[in-house]
């Protein structure tokens, strides 16, 4: 069982919701997730996936996925696919079809032309520079357009000519007419529609001209009769805009504009842009790189779907900016994958030990499950041969005080099997070790040693039996917790130059028909998972490092 059956976290939106629906204002909930398909998701959106499905699901009620498809240039059918991908993968499903503004473009159309007719809407004609210069400051009241007190006839004939394709790309927007002295800056006549001839992912050439995100926005979501529309907190002062335009049109439906605060992860970056920087400027293998935020990096680096919901759940949800501790994240990771990963063993950086007193036939291998607390995982056998590869940091000839690995002379136990002795260390020509010369105590297979007490245990693979295997090790993509905070430099500087380290290690062979996306705990070492794109089952094995086992070291050191 996963942790995440826990009960939610109360917040401040369930508080809304739960008193809705206890007034009788809503008889059931609507949420929607309203990506564009620009990109790949990240760990922010799963927050807002987590939250709006979530919601759907503990009320009863129902979740839309809306593709937000109004900038035609940057959206593409890839990235809508992996969207709808990561969604379900997260554990999630949309009520009914994949909706996408664009299916609303001809209700926009005639809302337009309702806003015109009522002389709430224009058709502007300054340049981009003089809207700018119009549009006032933070300090400073905005001024009117020349063309702000045209009558509803000349805007219905210019706006029916910007569809028409009479005006070049630019050269008019269509202005809600609100306040240019509103201390709102969104209010200040903002643009609905600009001309554009940009091939659409959905409608193709249709439109030459398209609905601008916040025009777009509310009315789609009332469109679909979401009852709570949850958006980041940049979005606040956007909310008299959203309120505006659903107030000045004929429509049955409101929707309650809600926000919270944004996920900000350490040591990485949630914006978009930059992340399809890191893409195209070949920084990592792509959106799906293990390293990567994105919801596509995560899962091919082995995250469970269980443990980011759990994840979402810890951070919770509330108005205060939260730059959330990567160790939260990895700990929820470790947390599911304890419980529910096979533990088997790998070596990672290999040295060998002949086994001095080995002898066929008589020395024994041990049958081991595969989980301490789930004996219904299975067991394998453990085959001991006369050459085993040890971990070569569990040995030391310099050992630090408190050490308990393996030492010239001294004892250790191997996992599921018996105490060995290094009687010989022998060294190559460069002076390292090379190898060792063990001899095993046979009366502890499955036994303390008489007269004496051995507390190492290491963990350790038969040559004979191992198979090969690429490791792929992964660091944070980041030096500093924070790469994007310093608005003076550049987030490139902080990307960690040894975020990825590439070993030829071995595993046990019973791992050799694991499927792609495959867990284990390789003991000792952390968690791991067959590659989705490069592992071949039978055949090449490529594992990538998910997380590693918390304090793995300071049990037997201490
Ligand atoms: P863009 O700059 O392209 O608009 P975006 O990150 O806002 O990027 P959207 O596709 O518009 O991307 O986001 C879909 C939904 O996910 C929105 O409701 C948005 O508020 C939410 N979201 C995006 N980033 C985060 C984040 N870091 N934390 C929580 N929610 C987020
Ligand atoms: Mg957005």
């Amino acid at each position: 069982m996963s942790s995440d059956d826990n009960t939610p976290a109360p917040h401040f939106i369930r508080n809304i919701i739960e008193n809705d629906l206890a007034s009788g204002k809503h008889k059931a909930i609507v949420t929607r997730f309203p990506p564009e398909p620009n990109g790949y998701l990240h760990v922010g959106h799963a927050k807002s996936i987590c939250l709006n499905f979530g919601l759907a699901l503990d009320y009863r009620g129902k979740c839309n996925l809306r593709f937000d498809d109004t900038n035609p240039e940057k959206e593409s059918e890839e990235y809508a696919q992996s969207i709808q991908d990561d969604v379900r993968w997260l554990g999630f499903q949309w009520d009914g079809a994949v909706r996408w503004a664009s299916d609303y473009f001809d209700a926009l159309y005639d809302y337009a032309i309702e806003l015109i007719k009522q002389g709430k809407a224009y058709v502007d004609e300054l340049s981009a520079e003089e809207m700018r210069e119009f549009r006032g400051t933070l300090t400073e009241a905005g001024k009117n357009s020349p063309y702000r007190d045209r009558s509803a006839e000349e805007n219905l004939d210019l706006f029916g000519r910007m569809r028409a394709g009479e005006f070049p790309d630019g050269a008019k927007v269509l202005r809600a007419k609100i306040d240019m002295a509103s201390p709102n800056i969104n209010m200040r006549d903002p643009a609905i529609y600009r001309i554009r001839r940009a091939h659409h992912i959905r409608t193709g050439d249709k439109w030459c001209i398209y609905p601008m995100y916040d025009y777009t926005h509310c009315i789609s979501d009332a469109l679909e009769h979401i009852t709570h529309s949850l958006c980041t907190l940049e979005f606040e002062d956007h909310r008299p805009l959203y309120d505006w335009v659903l107030d000045n049109i004929t429509i049955d439906c409101h929707p309650q504009q809600i926000e919270f605060s944004r996920l900000e992860l350490q040591y990485t970056i949630t914006s978009k842009r930059k992340l399809l920087q890191l893409v195209t400027e070949k920084r990592v293998s792509g959106w799906d790189d293990p390293r990567m935020p994105t919801i596509q990096g995560m899962r091919r680096r082995g995250y469970t779907p269980e443990g980011i919901r759990e994840f979402t759940r810890r951070i919770g949800i509330s108005k205060s900016d939260n730059l959330v501790d990567m160790s939260v994240l990895e700990g929820c990771i470790r947390e599911d994958l304890e419980a529910r990963a096979p533990r088997v063993m790998a070596v990672v950086k290999p040295l060998k030990v002949v086994i001095t007193n080995f002898i066929e036939g008589e020395t024994a291998s041990r049958e081991a499950g595969f989980h301490p607390n789930h004996p219904e995982f299975g067991s394998r056998v453990v085959p001991f041969s006369k050459e085993i590869w040890i971990e070569a940091d569990d040995f030391s000839e310099t050992p630090p005080p408190g050490w308990q690995r393996l030492v010239p002379g001294g004892e250790v136990r191997l996992r599921y099997s018996y105490v060995i002795k290094c009687d010989e260390v022998v060294k190559g020509a460069d002076g390292q070790v090379a190898e060792l010369r063990c001899s095993i105590d046979p009366d502890t297979l499955g036994k303390n040693p008489a007269g004496r007490k051995v507390k190492g245990v290491i963990h350790w693979l038969s040559a004979e039996h191992a198979l090969p295997a690429e490791i792929r090790l992964y660091d944070r993509l980041f030096t500093v917790a924070e790469p994007d905070a310093d608005k003076t430099r550049d987030f490139h500087e902080f990307l960690n130059p040894a975020s990825l380290t590439v070993v030829h290690a071995w595993v046990e062979s019973c791992v050799n028909q694991a499927a792609p996306e495959t867990r284990y705990q390789f003991e000792r070492l952390g968690y791991f998972c067959t590659d989705r794109r490069d592992h071949e089952p039978g055949g090449k094995l490529v594992f990538n490092r998910t997380v590693t086992l918390k304090d793995s070291w300071t049990k037997e050191q201490g």
